[in-house]
């Protein structure tokens, strides 16, 4: 390295003769203030523990409420920088959607993620067939990590933009402090120390668009020969969604090699790291609340599940099935009635395409969402392509004509339109659509511990419900009746329902006899 940077020095005397532009400034300074090239690139290894606490604003109780609590870390870390290696072993205590601890641990090298432990309770089939648990990485997770990882090690993100000059480009200021672009990251620094401030990437949110990814760095101690920022925030445009500080930190400690290694059987299936349109936020945030599918299709298992299909419930109803989410299609006389948008655009194109052909001149004009959470919402544009009206229970509307009037220039799945002719209807307690031949389809307003507003779908001639997250039809119900599902019990009592069947937002369908009997228990 130290001839490495004798180079670099020559190459940046022979430049001085145009001068170093302000970008190439900022990043020398910033090189500096961490405590020079040289201190940097003789860092070989990490080793850390921290703290973390994690947020999510859209799985909040009121529709653009209060972000909801997540989990809290305990995290312990080692890198071999020049290796390209890393291993980071988690305890993750969650307290949404329910209280439960996993204790996994994930190695990232260049070209293959592993995960060992279960991390998640949306397992995919190759954690699931391995014993103990483990799988490899998704190429979409694998790019992620990837991202994340040169984000936070910004001494070495800061001394790669020192070597690599031609590809350290101006960016607009932030918040008032001068900042450059890098491969996909924008850096602003502070200016009084020229430190590095804060790590952007321009995101694509499914529920809010176009949004800003943050890592704010604070708190710089003296850390061997550099500066390290012990503090770090992350921040979903401008709410912090993660606090984590290091509560120990060493440089150049002798590592396990075998405590970095991905077994070889499992590196050969390994995916690549992704490209293209990676899904960043989708990834991160479903590990926020353990229940990230790993898998290089979002909406589905692709080592599981041949991917999403319709299936047909009760005449003219339909099930979009395959996938970790569904939606529910309701066919009338000359127009269909959609339950759901969930996952992406994506998932909502196959679905719109899919009933196009099935059953073509119906328009959807209706899309009623069980609840404002992103999962079951992050599909709302695409569903609304020909122009139905959106039908969310109180109090979402407000939420919700904020979402769609948000610039979504990013979609990877749709192109940018205009949704404000979309009409959005907000139900207080229930309502009713009713097509020409007098089918009709209900959505109730649920007293429920799941959101605010949450609804339930009923169509009166099939006598079957639809329920999102509170009631999971198809796998076996626990022993004793919880609150979700003495909510939808309470419901169809309320509304003097006789439901035989329901179907899920997850799951499948299950007889109605099947809760009654535990409720009554
Ligand atoms: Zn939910």
């Amino acid at each position: 390295m130290k001839r490495l940077l004798a180079l670099f020095c020559a190459f940046a005397l022979l430049s001085c003769a145009t001068g170093p532009s302000k970008e190439q400034q900022l990043v020398s300074k910033a090189v500096g203030a961490l405590g020079g090239a040289q201190a940097i690139a003789d860092i070989r290894t990490i080793s850390y523990k921290g703290n973390q606490k994690q947020w999510e604003p859209e799985q909040s109780d009121v529709p653009g409420g209060e972000m909801r609590f997540a989990n809290e870390a305990q995290i312990e870390g080692m890198a071999d920088v020049q290796a390209r290696v890393s291993r980071t072993d988690w305890v993750k205590n969650f307290a949404y959607p329910a209280p439960r601890t996993f204790t996994y641990s994930e190695i990232v090298t260049a070209d293959a993620g592993y995960v060992i432990g279960v991390d998640s309770n949306g397992r995919n089939a190759e954690s699931m067939k391995a014993n103990p648990p483990a799988h490899s990485m998704s190429g979409y997770r694998l790019a992620t990590s990837q991202r994340e990882g040169r984000r936070g090690n910004i001494s070495s993100l800061l001394l790669a933009m020192l070597f690599n000059p031609e590809q350290v480009t101006p960016a607009a200021d932030i918040q008032g402090h001068p900042a450059v672009s890098y491969q996909g990251l924008i850096v602003a620094f502070d200016p009084q120390t020229g430190l590095p401030a804060r790590v952007r990437s321009l995101d694509y949110d499914n529920v809010w668009g176009d949004v800003n990814w943050d890592l704010v760095l604070s708190d710089w101690k003296q850390v061997g020969p550099i500066k390290v920022a012990m503090n770090r925030k992350v921040e979903l445009n401008g709410r912090v969604v993660t606090d984590f500080t290091f509560t120990d930190l060493k440089f150049n400690q002798a590592l396990d090699a075998k405590r970095l290694a991905i077994p070889p059987e499992v590196r050969a299936g390994a995916a690549k790291p992704a490209t293209g349109n990676v899904p960043y936020q989708w990834v991160i945030r479903r590990q926020y609340i353990g229940t990230y599918l790993d898998s290089d299709n979002v909406s589905y298992d692709t080592k599981g599940s041949p991917g999403l299909r319709l299936q047909e419930i009760a005449p003219g109803v339909n099930h979009v099935v395959g996938g970790s989410h569904n939606s529910m299609i309701v066919e009338m006389s000359d127009f269909l009635v959609i339950f759901d948008a969930p996952v992406t655009d994506g998932q909502s194109a196959w679905v719109m395409k899919t009933v196009k052909e099935k059953f073509p001149g119906k328009p959807v004009r209706w899309v009623v969402l069980t609840h404002h959470h992103m999962d079951h919402t992050g599909g709302v544009r695409a569903m609304l392509g020909d122009g139905g009206t959106l039908v969310v229970g109180a109090p979402a509307r407000a939420h919700f004509q904020k979402v769609l009037a948000a610039p979504m220039t990013r979609n990877p799945d749709l192109s940018p339109r205009s949704f404000a002719a979309i009409q959005i209807m907000e139900v207080t307690q229930s309502h009713v659509i009713t097509d020409s031949r007098g089918r009709q389809v209900m959505m109730y307003v649920m007293d429920n511990p799941h959101a605010k507003g949450m609804m339930m779908g009923w169509v009166p001639d099939a006598k079957l419900g639809y329920v999102t997250d509170i009631w999971t039809p198809g796998p076996p119900l626990p022993a004793k009746p919880n609150p979700g599902l003495m909510a939808v019990v309470n419901t169809v009592k309320a509304a003097g329902l006789q439901p035989e069947r329901f179907a899920g937002g997850h799951g499948a369908t299950a007889d109605y006899a099947s809760l009654t009997r535990l409720a009554g228990q």
